[in-house]
């Protein structure tokens, strides 16, 4: 498979005629909700389209973050926390989870300030978060070279290997009872006066009473062509890991330039912290209005491109039918070409500010569409319009961590269970019922 090495899981082979929820997509959000449904007792099927977690779920950085969150995940990324805590015991398996911290340094003293504001939206949950001046970060580092005001620690923060974790939860899953499907994607839903009765996989029918589709960068298209309008744009974000390298940073780090994360094979996995190349697509001028406040407040940090994927996307079909190959078995693992100028810069800038990754070694290089709703905050909802037909999707970047507690708000939401935390912010219909989008802060 291209792209980073995935920890291998072999689907099942018996496609089952009926279960109590059927699950699209094999990432960490629709993994998370699997494990969280099965461990209920209900009878879940998980259909991936390609291999479990090949797409972003494997191709991010690996930061478990709470700090610089948009407020509005806050609560559930303190429950995800707490999860990942206690995931390797509950998987029987190793994510590589550890609370590293992540340490955001700030270029000057308007970002300090912004920085140190964010950190009230820690009050209350006893999570160490503080402000680092330059001779404290410098103690910290002591070869560092980087220019700055200061910087935001937050040691509960922590790290994880993208390329084990969503094959753990999916695994854990199965051990539960859940039946686990690759090379299976999903065609479309069925419904039964209105509510959903079962989906169309390319290998079969299979009758369910819920579903919930968290298929990450495809989601707009699946729920388009059931008259569910779901804004989502994808943004390309390219990424390169080092081999193993001694003497950097134990912290997760973030600068303007760069964004540095230590792997568990002691090499690092090195990114720029702030180029995104956002490719002209049909979709871009669908939701050109929706999108309009995201891109007015972070057009600095996306470069437009009108290239190829344009056709390449205006050529998939936004409807078809359910007895034919779908759109999703056209493309089973969405591998973008990753920028190579923007790697090396970024690993230039990193060794500039930290001279001892003049050692590094390239190992592997890959990219990543991030998909991204107007207000970067996800979607976990039911859809008014389908009764039993769910969404988890539009992680907006930030869904690798806070995945773990995504399912369970998900799984929650589909049992009728108290949700860990309020889901109002998460709504679907916010897109459309009047409500304010405002993109809030973050990174
Ligand atoms: C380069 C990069 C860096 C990032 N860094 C971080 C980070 O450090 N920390 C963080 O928290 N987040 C980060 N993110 C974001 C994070 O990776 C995502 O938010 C998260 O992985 C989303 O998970 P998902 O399960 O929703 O989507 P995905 O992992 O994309 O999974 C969706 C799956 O659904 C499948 N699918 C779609 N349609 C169908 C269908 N019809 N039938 C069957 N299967 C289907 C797809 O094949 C895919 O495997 C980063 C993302 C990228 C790309």
């Amino acid at each position: 498979m291209p792209g980073p090495y995935v920890v291998p899981v072999h689907g099942d082979e018996e496609l089952p005629k009926a279960c109590d929820v059927v699950v699209i997509g094999g990432g960490i959000i629709g993994a998370s909700t699997a494990l969280e449904l099965a461990e209920r007792g209900l009878r879940v099927t998980l259909c991936e389209k390609g291999g479990i977690g090949h797409e972003q779920s494997s191709r991010n950085w690996g930061w478990v973050r709470i700090s610089m969150r948009d407020p509005r995940e806050v609560p559930l990324m303190a429950e995800s926390l707490r999860i990942w805590d206690g995931l390797d015991a509950r998987t029987g398996r190793d994510t590589g989870f550890k609370r590293a911290g992540i340490i955001f340094t700030c270029a000057n003293e308007k970002e300090l300030a912004e920085h140190d504001r964010w950190r009230s939206n820690l009050e209350g949950y006893q999570i160490e978060s503080r402000m680092l001046s330059v001779g404290e970060f410098t103690n910290l580092f002591p070869g560092s070279r980087l220019g700055m005001a200061g910087a935001l620690h937050t040691p509960a923060d922590g790290r994880a290997e993208p390329q084990r974790a969503a094959p753990a939860i999916a695994e854990a899953a199965r051990d539960k009872g859940a039946t686990i499907l690759t090379e299976c994607a999903v065609r479309g839903i069925e419904l039964s006066a209105g509510a959903i009765s079962g989906v169309v996989t390319e290998r079969g029918p299979i009758a369910c009473q819920a579903v919930v589709l968290a298929g990450g960068a495809w989601s707009s298209l699946f729920s388009g062509r059931f008259g569910i309008d779901l804004p989502q744009l994808k943004v390309m974000n390219s990424v390169l890991r080092t081999k193993p390298l001694e003497g950097g940073p134990e912290q997760t780090v973030w600068a303007k330039d760069f964004a540095i994360r230590k792997r568990q094979d002691g090499g690092y996995t090195v990114a720029s912290g702030y180029d995104n190349i956002v490719d002209i697509v049909p979709a871009s001028f669908r939701y050109a209005k929706d999108f309009l406040p995201a891109l007015r407040s972070e057009w600095k940090s996306l470069l437009f491109r009108f290239g190829g994927r344009f056709l390449d996307e205006a050529r998939i079909p936004r409807h078809w039918s359910l007895d034919e190959a779908s759109p999703f078995e056209y493309d089973r693992v969405l591998d973008p070409v990753p920028s190579k100028k923007r790697q090396d810069k970024a690993l230039a800038d990193l060794t500039a500010a930290f001279p001892i990754f003049a050692k590094a070694e390239i190992a592997q290089r890959w990219a990543g569409y991030i998909d991204v709703t107007p207000d970067a905050v996800p979607v976990i909802s039911g859809v008014e319009s389908i009764p039993g037909f769910h969404i988890a999707t539009g992680f907006s970047g930030h869904g690798f961590g806070i995945g773990p507690a995504a399912g369970r708000l998900m799984a929650d939401i589909v049992t009728g269970r108290p949700p860990i935390v309020d889901p109002t912010a998460f709504r679907l219909s916010r897109f459309r019922d009047g409500s304010k989008i405002e993109l809030i802060s973050g990174v």
